[in-house]
């Protein structure tokens, strides 16, 4: 048996590509040294991954972006704005990923959309009728020669066709407009790397693990039907799927005159099944068994098991997806040695794979046996009280009372609020200076009474700019956070954080995921303080500003040992205890964002109520259930794109709900409309993205839109989201205005009632 990875991160240990590439953006260093640079890099990474022991190694899994963009690029799907510029290749690459603006030309970069149920994003390729496919570029040639002449042979890796196709942005044109030449052209890929002495090609085919029914199989089967018919080369072709299982095409998958298949058994519920209803002896399997997204050391003894139990008769171990998903290493990590032995980042999963091969072939008892300790005790710290409170729980506790319609009218007397009421969503901008103090404070370079000083002038003085304006609903600003995640995180037992642990979000960017190590709990009050000291600085009401228990898991590496709805639970109990604190401390509204609660939909549809919905919706109302009818709950979310979770939504019984919508046209409230939604709602009247100002008329415009639809009495007047990455001059600007329309519309209103 032989050992495979899908890719390995490319940002390399210590992010050296992110400065590199930001450096050459900045013009601080030439094209000529980026390159120099990345094949450097390229080769260190195929070093290590052979160095490791790893027999079969991916190429052409690098990017300076995104590998969608890449394969587009590869196959000359660029707009025409894009290639008219005169730019050299790789800036011509960056002005698709990021824009270009400058005396060259002006264009906006292609849209960025999620890579399945990951925070990884990739650039979403734009079809139009002309787009003329043929080879252009020769990275992927390129990287393969690079590994060869480095003395290591690789298999190159390139998005499949039929997820290209189903990922692609149809402009006047369909899957069809391109077909026969992409498949021309993908088998012209085919013969180059065979006479360059290529043994393997791997095509990433994540779609295959979504519903494939009616149109969308037909593509599949059409797609790899032309582009196996009449092969030419010997050149062998893996199929790999990530991110689930292919329950709707797995015998097709398996009949294909290809030569490998590449599953995911950890996300793939049903990979096991499948494989054991048969797999041909002609193909190699290469089974994902080791956790490609998550960073919990893999339980070699199951694994073992697992692949003892498979009918395939030639298997390759590989992880389950590639391996960009964790971070590079733990070794650099300042964990306690019993904590640390627990985890692997991407390279200790190399050790794994290694590992249970050796295991395998009955080379390594010591491994089986250190492996073995790992899991003779619980792997995490557990807390016998979380576990009681858990287990208490009925189900009235995921039940608010009374209704939303007796609330909305306990409500109204209490808060008196004009018809259009205004807020924002909660956090103001976090300048230089801002995030220059709370770092000197991590620090310990100022005194936790210097940071309280500088923390309550901010807050001061941004209530009383909101006092000033008029806004009726009022929020501290979140001076105090660095991210909505970590600093519950922080203030939460059971949560660790890696000094390193960066995981590539886009392009350069990155997230660092806090770990779900043991039981969470809350152990004293974390956002009190300052709602409390905010609320007593005004006569207006103050909005109390918490993260939901399903965005804090979705944006942590959660434990492998309980179920995701179990750690929810834990949490959703802490952030209960946070909310009733709040009320008590005389907070009268309460913001509870699920600002990431959509982005974890499983992939399959036919999932979403049972795997996820079931269990995250009522996690939410565990958080608000005890508190006092005129208590008034909101919440917020990032994405417009809810249209096909109204009831789920509404199921949440916040008494408030804003999210994004003035990007999507406002689309989201036909759905509303049609489906009567129940809660308030605030569809964003503009765009907090850019740092564009909305004018009062534009924004009065916005708030017709909205209340043709919704019924006037039900509509918030805010921004689509937090204010944090925006300048202090544009965010004023922006919400004076906003609280001006409202005021306008408002009186026009009155008028007509
Ligand atoms: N309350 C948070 C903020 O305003 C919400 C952030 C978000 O939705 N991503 O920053
Ligand atoms: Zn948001």
């Amino acid at each position: 048996m032989t050992t495979s990875i899908i890719g390995f991160p490319r940002i390399g240990e210590n992010r050296e590509l992110k400065f590199n590439t930001e450096k050459y953006w900045r013009n601080e260093i030439t094209e000529a040294q980026l390159q120099d640079f990345a094949k450097n890099l390229r080769k260190e990474h195929w070093e290590l991954v052979k160095n490791a022991g790893i027999d079969d190694i991916p190429s052409n899994d690098f990017s300076f972006f995104d590998n969608t963009l890449d394969t587009a690029v590869l196959f000359n799907i660029i707009p025409d704005n894009v290639k008219a510029l005169d730019l050299s290749p790789l800036d011509r690459y960056f002005a698709l990923a990021r824009g270009y603006h400058g005396d060259k030309g002006d264009v906006k970069a292609l849209p960025m959309k999620k890579w399945y149920n990951t925070n990884y994003h990739y650039l979403v390729p734009q079809v139009y009728e002309d787009t003329d496919i043929k080879l252009n570029g020769t990275k992927i040639f390129d990287e393969y020669q690079e590994a060869k002449d480095a003395g290591i042979q690789t298999r190159p890796t390139l998005v499949g066709p039929f997820t290209l196709l189903s990922l692609s942005e149809y402009h006047n044109s369909k899957p069809d407009t391109i077909f026969d030449k992409l498949v021309d052209t993908y088998k012209q890929v085919f013969a180059k790397l065979a006479d360059q002495g290529a043994e393997w090609i791997q095509l990433d085919e994540p779609e295959l693990v979504k519903d494939v029914t009616g149109e969308k199989y037909d593509l599949f089967i059409r797609v790899y039907k032309e582009l196996l018919k009449d092969k030419q080369t010997n050149l062998k072709i893996l199929v790999q799927t990530y991110f689930g299982d292919v329950r709707d095409v797995y015998d097709d998958l398996i009949n294909l005159p290809i030569d490998g298949v590449g599953l995911d058994f950890h996300e793939g519920r049903k990979t096991a099944e499948l494989v054991k209803s048969g797999f041909p002896d002609d193909k190699v399997l290469f089974a994902g068994v080791v956790n490609g997204k998550n960073i919990w050391r893999n339980h070699y003894e199951d694994t073992i098991n697992l692949i003892k139990s498979l009918p395939a008769k030639n298997i390759v171990l590989s992880t389950s997806c590639s391996l960009l998903h964790v971070p590079f290493t733990i070794e650099n990590e300042e964990f306690p040695e019993d904590i640390k032995k627990h985890f692997a980042f991407a390279k200790e999963k190399l050790t794994e794979l290694k590992e249970i091969q050796a295991i395998l072939s009955g080379k390594d008892q010591a491994a089986e046996t250190r492996n073995k300790e790992l899991f003779e005790k619980p792997r995490v710290k557990e807390d016998p009280k979380v576990h009681e409170r858990v287990a208490s729980l009925q189900d009235d506790d995921f039940t608010r009372h009374p209704s939303l319609e007796e609330r909305a009218k306990i409500q109204k007397a209490e808060f008196k609020l004009p018809v259009l009421p205004t807020t924002t969503i909660g956090s103001f901008p976090q300048t230089k200076e801002v995030r220059k103090t709370r770092a000197q404070f991590r620090k310990h370079e100022i005194t936790q009474e210097e940071y309280d000083k500088f923390l309550a002038g901010h807050i001061d003085e941004w209530l009383k700019w909101q006092e000033d304006i008029g806004l009726d609903v009022l929020v501290h600003g979140e001076f105090e956070r660095n991210d909505m995640v970590e600093y519950f995180g922080q203030n939460l037992d059971g949560y660790l954080f890696s000094k390193n642990g960066w995981v590539q979000s886009y392009g350069t960017r990155g997230v660092k995921p806090p770990i779900i190590w043991g039981d969470v709990a809350r152990n004293k009050p974390i956002t009190v303080k300052w709602s409390k000291y905010a609320q007593s600085k005004t006569d207006k009401i103050v909005k109390g500003m918490l993260t939901g228990p399903v965005t804090i898991l979705n944006w942590s590496f959660p434990r492998e040992d309980i179920s995701k709805r179990e750690s929810t639970i834990q949490i959703a109990l802490a952030i209960q205890d946070e909310v009733l604190d709040l009320e008590k401390n005389g907070i009268k509204i309460i913001q509870i964002d699920e600002a990431a609660l959509r982005e974890k939909l499983p992939l399959r549809k036919s999932d979403w109520y049972s795997e996820y919905l079931d269990w995250a919706i009522p996690a939410f109302r565990l958080v608000h259930s005890k508190v006092k009818p005129e208590t008034q709950i909101h919440t917020h979310m990032c994405y417009s794109e809810f249209t096909d979770i109204i009831p789920a939504i509404q199921n949440m019984d916040a008494d408030v709900i804003s999210f994004e919508a003035s990007r999507s046209n406002l689309e989201i409230l036909d759905a509303l409309q049609a489906e009567h939604f129940k809660l308030q709602v605030g569809p964003g009247v503009y765009d907090i993205h850019s740092p564009r100002i909305p004018s009062v008329d534009e924004i009065k415009n916005t708030i017709h839109k909205i209340i043709d639809k919704v019924p006037v009495q039900k509509v918030w007047i805010n921004p689509d989201c937090g204010l944090k990455t925006r300048g202090i001059k544009e965010a004023k600007a922006s919400v004076e205005n906003l609280t001006e329309a409202a005021k306008e519309v408002r009186a026009e209103v009155k008028e007509e009632i």
